[in-house]
């Protein structure tokens, strides 16, 4: 298996419910490596940018107004089958169809308000780091 980079964001619902502790420990527990992590608050534009290909989707409006109501953790992570291995401690994206034990089952309320992001492919995973993080922020050696 091929070691990989993904995007996490600790979402404002997760800052706010003081459960950004409880979801780290529980990416650092899986094995993640922690690469860079910063806290931001999102504008509704940046927002879109950071989730323009679902621009066209119903949820779009509500997404972008979530997503800048409250302060970010976006978290850069190493490990091999990253993107695969984020996806399934995080579970399904409604937290009502994600398996027992998950992130976004044991700590989400809602589809829109999930708790947490993780990046959908390994290239998507670059990307993304990307848009938070710049190459000299990614602390490899450590
Ligand atoms: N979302 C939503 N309603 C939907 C689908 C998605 O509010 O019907 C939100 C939700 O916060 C989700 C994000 O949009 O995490 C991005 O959607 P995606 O399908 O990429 O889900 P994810 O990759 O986060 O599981
Ligand atoms: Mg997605």
């Amino acid at each position: 298996m091929a070691v990989e980079r993904t995007l996490a964001i600790l979402k404002p619902d997760c800052v706010k419910k003081n459960l950004a502790g409880e979801v780290l420990s529980r990416i650092e527990k899986a094995g993640f490596k922690v690469l860079a992590m910063k806290i931001v608050r999102l504008t509704k534009e940046t927002a879109g940018g950071f989730y323009a290909v679902h621009r066209e989707r119903p949820f779009f409006g509500e997404l972008t107004t979530f997503m800048s109501s409250g302060k970010c953790v976006p978290i850069a992570l190493e490990k091999e089958n990253a993107v695969a291995d984020f996806r399934k401690l995080i579970g399904a994206t409604d937290p009502k169809d994600a398996d027992p034990g998950t992130v976004r089952r044991d700590l989400a309320s809602s589809k829109g308000e999930n708790i947490v992001h993780g990046s959908d492919s390994p290239e998507n995973g670059r990307i993304e780091i990307g848009f938070f993080f710049s190459d000299k922020e990614l602390i490899e050696n450590m």
